[in-house]
């Protein structure tokens, strides 16, 4: 049957950060061949599933031999045969020969790239592109939240918040927001440059700038500057990741060298979203602090995003519904591991009429499938990092190649979090 699968191949590549990462090949008997590379994250979330990692010398023991072989010796022989389409299968045998709750026996990574590839193997058998493949009616652009100044994590400077980004929601299609943004971010580095130097244009991992600022507001106000400049006012927002688990210990948040605790944090983001016309705010609070996640969402009038909270994660979601925290669910499929699972995590967000916004990893590749599965599950938001550097535009590329696709179908929810 052409659908059945042939052979699994897999091996070991780079990402974007210089360390290795997986990618997948599935062969179907129908001579359909397909790949599918996996991102890596470095402000990982303590309950995301289990990169399979080698340890040792080679590549300072970030190897992914050990996933290689799992996806090669311990999965193909079970998959051989299997109908491509029948996802919910293959996800769920996978997950049966794992047989731990955090995927750490073959490791999310090498499970991920198998459950995609399959994916991308069964809308190439039926002649169909992978986000029509995920939905066929789907036809909903993401307004895309662009990364320009990186701090935490993702840079080497000494901004404690980890992400600041511009939504351009106010544009009328995926192609004029790519431009806004895209703009604001040129405009962003001319101001960054006269006001802090040569060395603040210099990027992080994400493709924004890592200028040598402490406090938020330094970043807002370059941000809000560069909005200004560009002339797009009306038209681009202000999103922020603040990735406050990165900063958080002995029970304080520690922002620019000052201690807040949680009723002081979302005193400060009160502050700050006064201030500026932020729409989004995502991990504001610990990747264990439900209530206090509650209370945020109950506070602050912006979109409440769980990160490192929810981990993608249909369970630890459904307790963040159940409790209120949050408004929406950053949608990060390697998170959990299979497509499956991510399906039913984002089935589940829109059900309880939660926001969902997809999501590339810091360590990204070439390979722009979460842009097809942005569309295929209409979710309308997407944070791929800034403008620039290549395996960030792939996914802000491909968006740009689905709208022309989807044509006159083609939609973009403008006035999005207005
Ligand atoms: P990560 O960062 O990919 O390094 O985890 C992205 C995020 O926190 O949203
Ligand atoms: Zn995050």
């Amino acid at each position: 049957m052409r659908y059945s699968i042939k052979s699994v191949k897999a091996r070991e590549i780079l990402d974007s950060r210089g360390n290795p990462t997986i990618e997948v090949d599935v062969a179907t008997e129908g001579e359909i061949i397909v790949s599918a590379a996996v991102p890596s994250g470095a402000s990982t979330g303590i309950y995301e599933a289990v990169e399979l990692r080698d340890g040792g010398k080679r590549y300072g023991g970030k190897g992914v031999t050990n996933a290689v072989a799992a996806v090669v010796k311990t999965l193909q022989p079970k998959l051989l045969g299997m109908d491509v389409r029948q996802q919910a299968n293959i996800d769920g045998l996978m997950i049966e020969i794992d047989g731990t709750e955090n995927k750490s026996k073959l490791g999310g990574n090498a499970m991920l790239g198998v459950s995609l590839a399959c994916a991308r193997a069964a809308a190439a058998s039926d002649g169909l592109r992978l986000y029509e493949y995920i939905d066929k009616d789907s036809s909903l652009l993401p307004v895309p939240f662009f990364n320009v100044v990186n701090g935490g994590k993702h840079a080497g400077n000494q901004l404690d918040f980890q992400e600041f980004m511009i939504a351009p929601t106010g544009a009328e299609n995926f192609r004029e927001a790519l431009r806004m943004g895209t703009e604001v971010y040129q405009s962003l580095k001319g101001r960054l440059q006269k006001a802090y130097g040569k060395t603040s244009i210099n990027v992080g991992d994400e493709g924004g700038f890592a200028p040598p600022v402490k406090t938020p507001e330094e970043a807002l106000e370059a941000l809000w500057g560069a909005i200004q400049d560009a002339g797009y006012v009306d038209e681009v927002k202000i999103g922020i990741d603040v990735a406050s688990s990165t900063f958080y210990k002995d029970n304080s948040y520690t922002v620019a060298g000052v201690n807040y605790d949680t009723d002081e944090l979302i005193e400060l983001y009160r502050e700050l979203v006064a201030a500026y016309p932020i729409i989004s705010i995502e991990d504001p609070i610990q990747e264990e602090d439900y209530e206090g996640f509650a209370k945020a969402t109950k506070l602050l009038p912006t979109q409440i995003v769980g990160d490192d909270l929810f981990v993608t994660n249909p369970k630890r979601l459904a307790k963040g519904i159940e409790m209120g925290a949050c408004n929406a669910l950053l949608w990060k499929v390697n998170q959990i591991g299979t497509l499956t699972e991510a399906l039913e995590a984002a089935n589940l967000a829109k059900k309880n009429k939660y926001g969902i916004m997809a999501s590339h990893r810091s360590g990204d590749t070439e390979d722009p499938w979460v842009a097809d599965l942005s569309v295929g599950i209409g979710c309308g938001q997407i944070k791929s990092g800034a403008p620039a550097r290549g395996e960030r535009t792939a996914k802000y590329n491909q968006l740009l190649r689905i709208e022309e696709w989807l044509g006159d179908k083609a939609s973009y929810p403008k006035g999005l979090l207005g």
